[in-house]
This record gives structure tokens, C-alpha cells and sequence, in this order.
């Protein structure tokens, strides 16, 4: 189990991110209308600053979204009984969400999944999260023009969905790292932004899901994650 905050911590902690979060976010809003007004463009210099600005106030707020978003998963488990999830709508809410940043980067996403509900047990924010920060990984390190394939495998027992993509891909050095919290790929640091946590939640998450997390890649040649859950049907 994981170890508990007290109440006090906890509740410190939302009012801090709460309270990180309102200005940040007027930061990133300033900083995106500068860049964007076609009315009052910047000189090349500016330009750059703001940008500058803004790739930062992302980066803070990426790591409030998957710290506060970690800690109210494990909140759940830890308080609530499991409930019955449909993995399904999990992955189709969470290709939803990432459709316009995919794109952007004309990014076509496939996906081989069945029209029938896969049941799992646990709690529905830690799969979101889990399926979430993968797809975002899958859109951020792919590729313009590139491909994202979503697929799923099952038998009587386990699940298996499987995120594809086309991307920049990573050496075996660097896959022995990136589960490791706020770990980064040195060579990757300054064109992508990031926290380093995402797939570390990933697997805390999938763990509490009593679930396991696989990647498959090499370098300049996209990247193969995967995770496993026990279906409802085999815990019950
Ligand atoms: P972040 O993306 O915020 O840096 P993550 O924990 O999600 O943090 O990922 C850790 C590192 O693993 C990333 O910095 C990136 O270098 C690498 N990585 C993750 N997903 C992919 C992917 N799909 N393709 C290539 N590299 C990836």
C-alpha cells in the first residue's frame, strides 16, 4: 500500500496547487495572446521570450496536472471501494482529448478497438490518467505527419492495450531510465517540454491497478508502450 499523507498534508497541498495553479494559468493565457495577436506582432526577439515563457509556465503546469491528478487517484483507491470501469470509453475519452493536438502535427490516430465494453476493476481517474499520459507521450514525441496506433489484446484473464507510435524513439540505455520519476532524456530536454513524472505515474498507477507497464523501442524508430490489467471477471 502506499504510505499515507496526513490530512494536513494533504489538504496544504490543494490549497498550494490551487493556489499555483490560478496565476500560472494566467501566465500561459498572457503569454499565448502576445504570441498569437496578428494585431500587435513582436519583433523576432520577443518572440522568443514569450516563448520562452510559456514553454515554462507549461512545463509548472504539466507538473501540477500529474501530481495533483496522482494524488487524487491514490486518494480514491486508498478510500473507495473498487468500482467496475469500461476501459473502452477510458481510451475513447482520452483520444478525445488528444485529437487536436494530434492535429496539429497531422497526426492520424488508429484504432483496433472491440465495439463491446472490456470491464476492469479499480478506480476510473487512475485509468484516464494512465491511458492520458501515454497518448500525450505518443503525440509529443511523434513526428509531424506521423501515426499513433491504439490497439487492445485479451483473454479470459488480463487486458493488454497497446499505444504505438512513430515517433523519435529511444536507445536501450534511455528505456532503462524512463520510468524513474522526473527522469528526461538528456537529448530530448530542450525541444519537448515536460516533467520527467508522466510515465512514473504511469506505473504507480498501473500498479494500484495490480496491472504492469512494457515498452518496446529504438532510436528514430517510434516506441511501443503497452500496460496489462486483470479484467473484473478474473478478480471477482
Ligand atoms: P516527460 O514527457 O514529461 O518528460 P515522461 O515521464 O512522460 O516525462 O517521459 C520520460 C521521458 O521518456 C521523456 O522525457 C522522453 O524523453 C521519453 N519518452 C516518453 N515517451 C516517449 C515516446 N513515446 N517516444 C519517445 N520518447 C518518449
Amino acid at each position: 500500500m502506499r504510505h499515507q499523507h496526513s490530512p494536513q498534508i494533504e489538504q496544504a497541498w490543494s490549497f498550494i496547487s490551487h493556489e499555483l495553479r490560478t496565476p500560472l494559468n494566467s501566465i500561459i493565457g498572457y503569454a499565448q495572446m502576445m504570441m498569437d495577436d496578428p494585431q500587435h506582432s513582436l519583433p523576432e526577439v520577443q518572440l522568443r521570450r514569450v516563448s520562452t515563457i510559456l514553454r515554462a509556465g507549461r512545463h509548472l503546469q504539466n507538473l501540477l496536472n500529474n501530481m495533483s491528478r496522482h494524488d487524487l487517484a491514490l486518494q480514491e483507491n486508498d478510500r473507495q471501494e473498487p468500482e467496475e470501469i469500461d476501459l473502452l470509453l477510458s481510451v475513447r475519452s482520452a483520444i478525445a482529448f488528444i485529437e487536436p493536438a494530434a492535429r496539429r502535427k497531422n497526426i492520424v490516430i488508429h484504432d483496433t478497438l472491440p465495439a463491446e465494453s472490456i470491464i476492469i476493476a479499480g478506480k476510473s481517474s487512475a485509468l484516464d490518467q494512465i491511458i492520458l499520459n501515454l497518448l500525450d507521450n505518443a503525440v509529443k514525441y511523434n513526428r509531424d505527419n506521423g501515426s499513433i496506433t491504439i490497439s487492445y489484446e485479451a483473454d479470459r484473464y488480463f487486458v493488454t492495450v497497446t499505444v504505438e507510435d512513430t515517433g523519435i524513439g529511444m536507445s536501450e540505455d534511455q528505456l532503462a531510465h524512463i520510468f524513474k520519476p522526473f527522469y528526461r532524456i538528456r537529448d530530448n530536454k530542450d525541444s519537448y517540454t515536460g516533467s520527467g513524472i508522466g510515465l512514473a505515474v504511469v506505473r504507480e498507477l498501473a500498479s494500484f491497478l495490480n496491472g504492469t507497464v512494457g515498452v518496446k523501442s529504438s532510436k528514430n524508430d517510434g516506441s511501443i508502450f503497452w500496460f496489462t490489467l486483470p479484467l473484473k471477471n478474473s478478480t471477482s
